[in-house]
């Protein structure tokens, strides 16, 4: 038997200057998988998904331990269902195996297996276990504390902790801009009476940005005028909690709000399929990228990508197919890019992505490496389409001076790579009359 154990890379470090592993870094955190195979021809599968970004090695490397987002296991393999039934407390357990009958189901559901998937691998269904279970993987929810009572402030970060929530507290309400963008918390806490500012006016300058229209926050004060209740919850504060505080009441109502919170703005700003930015998302995180590099100076590559030939991969496999692809091209770019990134589902088969701190000519390499590996984890595959590839076209700031106009720019290079004869990536400084 042999142990490969596949990482979706845990540190997200995209070598932009360029190196061979620059398309293989990935951006999500501890998304391990360990695949334990006896077949040969599973070498094949580990070598395909690594072209979606997953990190290939051969066995648990130590540090971290055994934490992994599933467990692959050959039904075949030695000792194969018994290393099945040891993991599965622990883990998400996946067989492969020649025979699906219900019998074997059976069994396997007693080892506390989570899926069976039949052989040949079908990369597509495979994948998708692995989607399922990373969106079952919530991350951490984050609460931003804003007390100028550091004992408060403190008690509540520390009684949020044992709840499993992570906290920042702040005692100058005028860094509290600064602070959110930087740790873009779930929900707010904060205190109505602060020398520096008023809980109120600090509340209602947050909403003056769009992206903080839909935070929630929750007030602490001492103050039970119900006048001042009523201006707050005009601008959208939550709720009030009476100082001093309960702890077991504040964290109860936290931890309702912060997951019914994450959960809206889930679906309010992502596509659902694919768990990526949607459109008028990613337009925003663009306005705010392009303000942010041209403040600072340093250069991003803005790149709009497209699956090539896309509806003929609908008209031969059937539209579940077609989803499924579209699916996997969302994971393999947010499993090869950094978690700086940004990645969106711009419409259709058509993806956006902002590299920071990235020249176009270091996006469109880092680009063409994904591409490549891409274009090499269906061939073979009994089931899905032998080859599906991607366009795309790549701009930086120099190229426009409007988020529409560098839109645009990199639209009209991606147009050219389709011209072309697609499945390459074109950069918009390249054209003829750009
Ligand atoms: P090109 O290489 O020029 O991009 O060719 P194409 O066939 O990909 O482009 P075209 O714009 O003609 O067709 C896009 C296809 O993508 C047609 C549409 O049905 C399909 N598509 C768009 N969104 C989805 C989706 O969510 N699921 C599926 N299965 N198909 C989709
Ligand atoms: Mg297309
Ligand atoms: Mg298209």
């Amino acid at each position: 038997m042999t142990l490969v154990s596949i990482v979706k890379s845990g540190h997200p470090k995209l070598d932009i200057a360029g190196s061979s592993s620059e398309a293989n870094a990935g951006r999500a955190e501890g998304k391990r998988i360990f695949l334990f195979d006896r077949d040969p021809h599973l070498t094949d599968l580990s070598q395909k998904l690594k072209s979606l970004g997953y990190e290939v090695t051969s066995g648990p490397t130590s540090g971290d331990g055994d934490k992994c987002l599933a467990a692959v296991i050959h039904e075949a393999a030695d000792p194969g269902l018994e290393l099945a039934a040891s993991l599965a407390p622990d883990h998400k357990v996946i067989v492969l195996c020649e025979s699906k009958s219900f019998e074997f189901k059976l069994k396997a559901v007693r080892l506390g297996v989570s899926a069976v998937v039949g052989l040949p691998v079908d990369l597509i269904e495979l994948e998708g276990w692995f989607s399922d279970f990373d969106r079952d993987q919530e991350a951490e929810s984050k609460v931003l504390i804003v007390d100028d009572d550091d004992i408060v402030a403190e008690a509540c970060a520390f009684a949020l902790q044992q709840r499993g929530l992570r906290t920042e507290t702040l005692s100058n309400p005028l860094n509290t801009g600064q602070v959110v963008d930087d740790f873009c918390p779930d929900l707010i806490v904060m205190d109505l009476d602060m020398p520096e500012a008023n809980g109120l006016d600090v509340a209602k300058a947050l909403r003056l940005s769009r992206p903080n229209l839909s935070l929630p926050i929750l007030f602490l004060s001492a103050e039970r005028n119900e006048e001042i209740q009523h201006e707050a919850r005009q601008i959208g504060g939550d709720d009030f909690i009476a100082k001093p505080v309960d702890l077991t009441t504040l964290t109860d109502k936290i931890y309702i709000r912060v997951s019914r919170a994450r959960d809206l703005r889930k679906i309010m700003e992502r596509d659902s399929p694919t768990g990526l930015l949607n459109h008028v998302n990613f337009k925003e995180r663009l306005a705010a990228e392009v303000g942010r590099s041209r403040r600072t100076g340093s250069p991003m590559a803005v790149c709009l990508l497209d699956l090539d030939h896309f509806k003929a991969v609908n008209d031969t496999y059937g539209h579940q197919v077609g989803d499924r692809v579209i699916q996997m091209f969302g994971n393999c770019l947010s499993g090869s890019l950094r978690s700086v990134d940004v990645i969106a589902r711009y419409g259709g088969e058509e993806f956006g992505v902002i590299l920071l701190d990235a020249t176009p000519e270091q996006g469109a390499r880092v680009l063409d490496g994904i591409r490549r590996n891409f274009s090499n984890c269906f061939q073979d595959s009994d089931q899905g389409p032998p080859t599906v590839t991607f366009s795309g076209g790549v701009c930086g700031l120099d190229d426009a001076a409007t988020v529409e106009g560098l839109l645009g720019a990199a639209d009209e290079a991606l147009y050219e790579a389709k011209r072309q004869g697609r499945n390459r990536i074109v950069l918009h400084s390249q054209l003829e009359n750009p």
